[in-house]
């Protein structure tokens, strides 16, 4: 049994779903699980139709035709104008249609979830359509009756035992089968998600709950490479990473893998592949059991615009555990993640990832007990394994506000030139 992971950038045109069919004809059309994400910047898409649908915009319709148009023009450029997809598609839109015209719910992340699920269902389906045209033998199914969840809707927790139970009673594991990413259900039926980018890890599950031989994510880079390509000009292909190495590296925030993907695949010890689908022939990366990483470089993390604060008390007293302990529930409450933490006698500074934007908030309540001196938009670099040349590189970048080292990993905040 193997497991396949296609995301957005593999499936972003009628091209690309030709390309992964024949990725797929290549490697095995039997005891495959493939995973498939939104086309595209579909999400992003459907993010803004829930935008706009929670703030009564105008512009919602227009929104939602963007998002018509998009699939029926790659549709348009796969099928025959009276292929069965086509009015399979129009009973799909019309359930989301449905959705926004009877939802009363003002929850957002119910309400976001109910949504944005549409990306992975219009893509799976129209990727199994294709794959039965050209005569490959498929099976689609709908994930939400396979991965189940609590109810914490956008950030949902697996229900392990229940998810192993459904997956070993109903796949058909000699077959090819298609479903998607990042989607799953609660124990009401409706729909929850597992966080943004999380179909690298509906992968692990089902390779968990499988016992898969391995699961490969197909990527628009060789592999894993020692720094993100968008940031480097000069990055090397790692070939082998340990899950240790690999799970420090996405904690980081390496956002090459998705940090909850690694966690089931170690515990099985099940190797996960990092290939190409641009090169599918050439091997990238394997993330296995053993040898650290392959070759033994330093590798670069960055992540850009963090907010650097330092707090101290407003008269001067030590910066010790009870304060720390409530500084840490309010960063906590406001769900601001901390990427850095370091303290003197007096202050105490962390570096923060503003991604739910209630860091004025924060700091507003803050005030009015604490000194706190803030810095926006600064880059932490998260060097692994670093030497004097790799720190050199980084000091080319701007000047160090603060920095942090242990054995193996450095971490530098900037303010860039
Ligand atoms: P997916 O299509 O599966 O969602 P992502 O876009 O999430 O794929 O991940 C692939 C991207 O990750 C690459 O295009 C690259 O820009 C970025 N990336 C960041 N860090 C790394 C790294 N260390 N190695 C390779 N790619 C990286
Ligand atoms: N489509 C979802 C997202 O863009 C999940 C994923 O691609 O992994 O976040
Ligand atoms: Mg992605």
């Amino acid at each position: 049994m193997k497991i396949f992971k296609f995301g957005g950038a593999s499936v972003k045109d009628a091209a690309s779903v030709k390309n992964i069919t024949s990725i797929l004809q290549s490697e095995g059309t039997e005891n495959t699980v493939v995973v498939i994400s939104a086309m595209g910047k579909i999400t992003n898409a459907f993010e803004e139709v829930i935008d706009a649908y929670y703030n009564k915009a105008k512009d919602l319709s227009d929104k939602l035709a963007v998002i018509e148009s998009f699939h029926k023009n790659i549709m348009n450029d796969l099928f025959d104008k009276n292929d069965e997809i086509y009015k399979e598609i129009e009973i799909t839109l019309g359930e989301l249609s449905w959705f926004l015209s009877r939802n009363t719910s003002q929850r957002y992340n119910y309400v976001y979830d109910q949504i944005i699920c549409f990306g992975e269902i219009l893509s799976t389906k129209i990727i199994s359509a294709y794959l039965t045209k050209i005569g490959v033998e498929n099976i689609w199914f709908d994930v939400r009756n396979y991965i189940k969840t609590d109810s914490n809707y956008r950030d949902a927790k697996v229900d392990w035992n229940l998810t192993q139970e459904l997956i070993s009673e109903k796949l058909d594991a000699s077959k090819l089968n298609i479903t998607q990413g990042f989607i799953a259900a609660n124990d009401t039926e409706n729909t929850t998600t597992l966080g943004r980018e999380g179909s690298d890890y509906t992968a692990g599950i089902f390779a968990y709950c499988l016992d898969a031989e391995n699961v490969t994510i197909w990527k628009d880079v060789p592999g894993v490479l020692n720094a993100d390509p968008r940031v480097f000009s000069d990055t090397t292909l790692l070939e082998q990473i340990s899950y240790e190495e690999a799970i420090e590296m996405a904690f980081y925030g390496a956002s090459v893998i998705h940090p909850k993907t690694l966690q089931p695949l170690e515990r099985k010890e099940i190797p996960l592949l990092v290939r190409s689908f641009i090169n599918p022939k050439e091997t990238g990366t394997k993330v296995t059991k053993g040898t650290r990483l392959v070759p033994y470089i330093p590798c670069f993390i960055v992540k850009k615009n963090q907010i650097l604060v330092s707090i101290s008390a407003l008269d001067f007293s030590f910066m010790v555990e009870n304060n720390i302990s409530y500084i840490f529930k309010k960063l906590h409450d406001y769900q601001l993640k901390v990427n850095v933490i370091q303290n003197s006698a007096i202050s105490f500074s962390v570096c923060i990832d503003n991604k739910f934007n209630n860091f004025d908030a924060f700091y507003k309540e803050l005030k009015t007990e604490f000194k706190i001196d803030v810095q926006k938009g600064v880059d932490l670099y998260t060097v692994r394994h670093f030497d004097d040349k790799a720190i050199q590189s980084i000091q080319e970048k701007g000047s160090f506000l603060l920095t942090q080292v242990n054995k193996e990993t450095m971490q530098i905040v900037l303010e860039a030139k």
